[in-house]
């Protein structure tokens, strides 16, 4: 059965994924007033004032509060990010941008990446306030641009900029919350850290000649071939978090399985042989600082020996690894190599953590059971970055959580986040929807 709260939070989100809200990393993509037209639509008639915020033309984020009556109280911030990655229609079963509401299942692009928590963090914050809540703490709905291209539009923005405006104890955002079976019940993540991500452009030069004699020349492409490779095959050493550790216990895996995985000189080898690929895949990039190269320019003819080659490598450091120590395991990596190319840092992020034991985290604990009884909370390390970083630099505990139902099992979400047919159901909103009021009532007062 289908209840206000539920219909409230299906018809938002459809609205904010019809705006589609593209971010392409160009500045002038996003155009993210739009959602925020929408919201302040949204909140017109309950007594909430929208404060808008502009960083660049389009580039819009929304603030909207429920002042406490006690200075002393806690300030929690519910975060939402309005903006979206592109999509690749052909590979989609339904239009991404129409919002097709079939058997209770909302189809579009932002469905689960953030839309669903944008809308039903807004959806709990118009009840409150339309409620007769007087709450002690203050109530903060964020709602930003950018968050999909680093964020310097929205989150950083307001941080660096409007730092009133998002003053706080607390921020919870994106992601976790989807349940995970195991022996003792459902576990629900909550993310509280993030790897570092440090975006490298190498460049490889060499010397130009003519295409029809190569032998002892100087090809560039030829040198970016070995850095590719080199940095493919690089295996810095693996560092075992306590985050990483109490996830792993959390999982309920076989004993000698979740020794292996905790263990530096063992985890590696065992992600190799894992049959669970989203596993393999998750324990490597939790336990290592990671190398991936992804985009490579070069060359001008087919008969031209290429004097320059670009390589990105998209380098997604742990916490506690400076962007310094990533220049040195590059250098490590390429070996004699190092000397023949520059290396540029396009971007340089520490990772971030936020500590699992403070009363957020106890009151996201008991809401959630309340609502998902049986489950439980366990912490996690996101491998991507969100906009919790902004906060958690200026010492601020921020929390990646949502309550989402079992109707979409939980090895489907790692496919839908940023991928093909994103989509959620409408029982996950209602939940998180809940969760975010039963949230605020319990930690405010
Ligand atoms: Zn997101």
């Amino acid at each position: 059965m289908t209840d206000a709260v539920e219909t409230e939070s299906t018809e938002l989100l459809r609205t904010l994924i019809r705006n589609g809200c593209v971010n392409t990393g160009a500045p002038d993509s996003g155009n993210e007033a739009k959602s925020v037209d929408a919201l302040e639509d949204f909140f017109a008639g309950s007594g909430l004032s929208c404060e808008r915020y502009t960083s660049a033309p389009g580039r819009m984020s929304l603030i909207t509060r429920i002042e406490g009556s006690d200075p002393k109280a806690p300030r929690l911030i519910l975060m939402g990010h309005l903006d979206v990655v592109p999509v690749n229609p052909s590979g989609w079963s339904r239009d991404p941008f129409a919002a097709d509401l079939v058997d209770g299942i909302v189809w579009g692009r932002g469905a689960i990446d953030m839309l669903n928590l944008t809308s039903t963090m807004a959806v709990a914050t118009r009840r409150l306030a339309k409620s007769d809540w007087k709450p002690r703490g203050t109530l903060i709905y964020v709602a930003v641009a950018d968050e999909e291209a680093g964020g310097n539009y929205g989150a950083g923005h307001l941080t660096a900029r409007e730092p009133e405006a998002v003053k706080c104890d607390y921020v919870v955002t994106e992601s976790g919350g989807v349940p995970i079976p195991t022996p003792s019940g459902n576990k629900l993540r909550v993310s509280v850290g993030e790897k570092g991500g440090n975006w490298r452009r190498i460049v490889v030069k060499g010397t130009p000649g003519h295409g029809s004699r190569p032998l002892r020349t100087d090809n560039a492409l030829v040198t970016a071939a070995r850095v590719v490779q080199l940095l493919a095959d690089y295996r810095p050493k693996a560092r075992i978090l306590d985050v990483w550790r109490r996830y792993v216990q959390g999982l309920e895996l076989p004993p000698d399985l979740a020794e292996a995985l905790t263990d530096p000189d063992y985890v590696l080898e065992t992600a190799m042989k894992l049959d669970n690929l989203a596993l393999a895949r998750e324990a490597h990039a939790c336990t290592h600082t990671t190398f991936s190269p992804n985009v490579v320019h070069g060359g001008t003819k087919v008969n031209v020996i290429p004097d320059r080659v670009e390589i990105e490598v998209d380098i997604r450091a742990l916490p506690g690894v400076t962007p310094a120590e990533v220049d040195a395991m590059i250098a490590e990596a390429l070996g004699d190599l190092h000397d023949r190319v520059t290396v540029e840092g396009p971007s340089r992020r520490e990772g971030s953590l936020s500590p699992f034991d403070t009363p957020l985290v106890e009151a996201l604990r008991r809401v959630s059971s309340a609502l998902a009884p049986g489950s439980q909370i366990i912490p996690s390390m996101s491998t991507g970055g969100t906009d919790s970083r902004f906060f958690r630099a200026k010492g601020i505990p921020s929390y990646g959580f949502g309550l989402h139902s079992t109707r979409i099992p939980y090895t489907q979400y790692p496919l839908m986040f940023h991928g093909n047919d994103e989509r959620v159901d409408t029982e996950s909103l209602r939940l998180s929807a809940l969760m975010w009021e039963a949230l605020a009532r319990d930690f405010l007062g």
